[in-house]
């Protein structure tokens, strides 16, 4: 059987996919503040049972094979690999910032993994401010000497200006204001973008729009958020940054392919 957590490599440049990263400014329902939730502390971490998750979210079935833990209801299907740090929710996949720990035998996931993602997802009408804000800021990727990534159609560079550009209209015939880090081919350090989107005083979402190279089978839309505190970027690992305040606290749904 197929591994349903295989993802792509990006070693070759034969296929583009658009890559966004987003991050939304919204508060967080801790789990900890629930007392029927069935929690344990690995590592100092605190974690929850999936078993808890079952009856909170009203899971009709959790089944296990092997390694892999199923949730089900009528509507949703969670996929999670213990030992493992990704997560397939109704097929699209989740990266976790921790991986599926077990204790006494029994599947647990931690804290911020299930306030931060899990519900989130599932629960997306009690973050408290989604859709709370009134101007965007649009990043197209690359510009000028960086070229970003290209292929036998050009440069990611042109492409992600011309789908901010779009969205940009997109966004502005609905009413939002758009705020762009660059309009032409230019090149701006990673830094003079977050100084654009710092110096906004209103509450904004930042969307930095890229065309990823990965190999050929590589498809659909991938969406990186800034991770939580004391949790290192993905692929990475840890550093001292990593514990810094930030306060950008949610995740972004990723578009299934
Ligand atoms: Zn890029």
């Amino acid at each position: 059987m197929a591994n349903p957590f295989t993802t792509f490599t990006c070693t070759r440049l034969l296929s583009l996919v658009l890559m966004i990263f987003s991050l939304v400014i919204a508060p967080v329902h801790s789990a900890e503040t629930n007392p029927s939730w069935e929690t344990i502390t690995i590592d100092g971490r605190q974690y929850v049972s999936l078993n808890s998750v079952k009856n909170a979210y009203k899971f009709t079935k959790m089944e296990s094979s092997n390694k892999l833990v199923t949730l089900q209801n009528a509507k949703v299907s969670v996929k999670l690999n213990i030992g493992g740090n990704e997560c397939l929710m109704n097929g699209v996949k989740f990266v976790l910032s921790h991986e599926i720990a077990t204790s006494n035998g029994k599947p647990y996931v931690s804290q911020i993994d299930l306030a931060k993602l899990i519900d989130p997802v599932l629960r997306p009408n009690f973050i408290n401010n989604a859709g709370d804000f009134r101007t965007v800021v649009l990043d197209p990727g690359h510009g000028g000497s960086d070229t970003g990534a290209s292929n036998s159609l050009g440069y990611e560079a042109f492409y992600n200006l011309k789908v901010a550009g779009l969205v940009k209209s997109q966004l502005e015939s609905k009413g939002f204001k758009v705020i762009m880090t660059r309009n032409s081919n230019v090149f701006i350090s990673l830094q003079e973008r977050v100084n654009i989107a710092n110096a906004i005083k209103d509450e904004a979402i930042f969307v930095s729009i890229h065309f990823n190279s990965g190999n050929s089978n590589a498809r659909g839309i991938e969406t990186f958020t800034l991770s939580p505190p004391s949790v290192p970027h993905y692929g990475s690992g840890i550093k001292e940054s990593d514990f810094a305040t930030r306060m950008v606290t949610n995740t972004i749904l990723q578009t299934s392919p």
